[in-house]
């Protein structure tokens, strides 16, 4: 049974500002995803709140914004069999201090509000993302 999927990665402003764009690109390729579209780009807290609207009650809402909003950001539609989990393994947890090794947050991960990267939580969020991003 093949499950080609799409996924939407977000490389955060701690990790760009880093110099780390190649770096994980090469974390993601060594684990099959193919990059099929991506951009850099920086977007307004607008458009940040906009994205994370599902966080919106959340305590964390406000700075989440300020900070996906504050440096250039590298957006990619990501393609693999299981695309949606697999890029959720390789991320590793959303607190670097709880990811595991050879995860992305493990390795680059700063704090929980600095972990490096984004990735959909499912196949249904993964095409709203995408669309977000990509659709022209
Ligand atoms: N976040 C935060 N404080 C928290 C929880 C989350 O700053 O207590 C940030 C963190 O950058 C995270 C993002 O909000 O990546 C979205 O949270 P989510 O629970 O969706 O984590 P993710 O899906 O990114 O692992
Ligand atoms: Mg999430």
């Amino acid at each position: 049974m093949s499950s080609l999927e799409q996924t939407l990665s977000i490389i955060k402003p701690d990790a760009v500002e880093r110099n780390l764009e190649s770096e994980i690109k090469e974390m993601f390729k060594n684990k099959g995803f193919k990059i099929l579209k991506e951009k850099k780009i920086q977007i307004d807290k607008s458009e940040a709140e906009k994205f994370y609207k599902i966080h919106e009650t959340k305590p964390f809402y406000n700075d989440l914004c300020t900070y996906l909003s504050s440096g250039p950001i590298v957006v990619m539609t990501l393609e693999r069999e299981n695309a949606v989990l697999g890029n959720r393994e390789l991320m590793g947890a959303t607190n670097p201090q709880d990811a595991i090794e050879g995860t992305i947050r493990k390795k680059y991960g700063i704090s929980i509000d600095k972990n490096s990267v984004h990735g959909s939580d499912s196949i249904e969020n993964a095409k709203i993302e995408i669309d977000f991003f990509f659709k022209d």
